[in-house]
C-alpha cells in the first residue's frame, strides 16, 4: 500500500454515545457519494432545545449518532442525477442550502397521502444512527450527506446563518401549526411558550394579520422578547387570562398549560398541539364543551417540503422587522461543541450556534 492510498481525507464530528456524557470528537473519512446523494459542507447548525433533549436523556435516540439538525451548508460534490430545489432551480456545486428534516420515501401511503412527514420509512436529519462513510446526517460534523429524496431549498438571500439555521426547524414547524387555522386574519390567537417556535409564530401570526397575539411565558426574558417579535399582550400566568380566543398554539408541552387553554377557546375555535414532544401527564377535556363550541383540536408534528418554503420566504420577506439574529446568543466552534452544550444548559439562551 502506498502512502498516497493509504490516507483517506478526514472530517470532524462530533459523536453523541449517551445521555449526560461529552459529545467524543473525532476524525473520520469525509463521506462519500454512492446513491445521488448531496455532499454538503457544513457553514452553521444551531443546537435545538430537542437536542439538549437528547443530550440529557429526555428523549432516547439510536446511538452513535451525530446530532444537530439546524444546518445552512455549502454544496460541496453532487451526485449523477441533477439535482433541484423546492422551486425549481437546478442545485449547482457551491450553492448554498437550507432542507427539510423530514427526508420521505415518496412513494409509500402516507407519503402518498400528503403526509410525508409521517412518512413509513422517514429519516430525520440529526436522528439517525452514525455509519462511517455512507450515514452522516447530523450537523455538528463538517459534513452531511443528503440522501437523494431530501428537500432542498437554495438561498438566494444574503440573510445570516444566524437567522436561517431555524428555518428548517422552528419556522417549517410554525407554519405547519398555523396551516391548520382556519383564519388568521383579524383573530385572536394564545401562543403559550415563547421559545424559538413561540417568538416565531408570534412574529408569523402579526405578520398575516392576527388582531392580538397574546402569549403566556414564565420566564422574564422571554416575555420581554416576545414584545419585539409583536406580542400584543404578555402574561406569566395563564390563569390570568379571561378572554376568549379564535386559536391557541401550544409550543410548550405543558399538560396544566393545555388544559387551561381549552376553556380560553372561543366558539369554532381551533386548538394547535405542537410542544408535546415527551410523555407527559393527560389532561382531562369536557367533551361537551368540545362539542357545543365547535372546538377543533389538532396535533401537528414534523412538517411537509411546502411548509419548508414558505418558512423561507416568510423569512426572506420579514427577518428585517424582527430581532431573529439577536436568538442565538453566542457561537462556538465544533471542536468546543461540549462547552457549546455547557452554556446552553446553563444559560438557557434561545439558541447557540456551532461551526466546524
Ligand atoms: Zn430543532
Ligand atoms: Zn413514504
Amino acid at each position: 500500500m502506498n502512502s498516497k492510498s493509504a490516507k483517506p481525507e478526514t472530517c470532524q464530528v462530533a459523536i453523541f454515545n449517551e445521555p449526560n456524557q461529552t459529545l467524543e470528537i473525532r476524525h473520520e473519512a469525509i463521506p462519500v457519494i454512492t446513491n445521488d446523494e448531496l455532499l454538503v459542507r457544513v457553514n452553521a447548525c444551531t443546537i435545538c432545545g430537542s437536542d439538549l433533549h437528547t443530550i440529557t436523556g429526555k428523549r432516547k435516540e439510536d446511538t452513535p449518532t451525530i446530532l444537530g439538525h439546524e444546518i445552512i451548508g455549502d454544496v460541496e460534490a453532487i451526485g449523477s442525477t441533477p439535482r433541484f430545489d423546492l422551486k425549481g432551480t437546478q442545485i449547482k456545486k457551491g450553492d448554498r442550502l437550507t432542507w427539510s428534516i423530514c427526508i420521505s420515501c415518496g412513494h409509500c401511503d402516507r407519503c402518498e397521502e400528503s403526509i410525508p412527514q409521517k412518512c413509513g420509512e422517514l429519516k430525520k436529519i440529526g436522528h439517525e444512527q452514525f455509519e462511517p462513510v455512507s450515514g452522516f446526517l447530523g450537523g455538528f460534523a463538517e459534513y452531511v450527506l443528503l440522501p437523494k429524496t431530501t428537500a432542498v431549498y437554495k438561498i438566494e438571500s444574503d440573510l445570516e446563518d444566524e437567522v436561517l439555521c431555524p428555518a428548517n426547524c422552528a419556522t417549517a414547524t410554525v407554519v405547519a401549526a398555523c396551516r391548520q387555522l382556519r383564519a388568521i386574519t383579524e383573530k385572536k390567537v394564545l401562543i403559550i411558550g415563547a421559545g424559538m417556535l413561540g417568538l416565531t409564530a408570534t412574529a408569523y401570526l402579526k405578520t398575516h394579520g392576527a388582531t392580538c397575539v397574546t402569549v403566556v411565558e414564565p420566564d422574564n426574558k422571554r416575555r420581554e422578547q416576545a414584545f419585539e417579535f409583536g406580542a400584543d399582550e404578555i402574561t406569566a400566568d395563564i390563569q390570568s387570562l379571561s378572554g376568549k380566543f379564535d386559536a391557541v398554539l401550544d409550543f410548550s408541552g405543558s399538560s396544566a398549560a393545555i388544559e387551561a387553554a381549552v376553556q380560553l377557546l372561543d366558539i369554532h375555535g381551533t386548538f394547535v398541539l405542537v410542544g408535546t414532544v415527551a410523555p407527559s401527564p393527560a389532561i382531562s377535556l369536557d367533551p361537551e364543551f368540545l362539542v357545543r363550541n365547535l372546538i377543533q383540536l389538532v396535533g401537528v408534528h414534523n412538517y411537509r417540503p411546502d411548509d419548508l418554503g414558505a418558512a423561507m420566504s416568510f423569512l426572506e420577506e420579514t427577518a428585517s422587522q424582527f430581532p431573529f439574529r439577536e436568538l442565538v446568543e453566542k457561537s462556538f466552534k465544533l471542536v468546543d461543541i461540549n462547552e457549546a452544550i455547557d452554556f446552553a444548559l446553563r444559560e438557557k439562551p434561545i439558541r447557540v450556534m456551532v461551526r466546524p
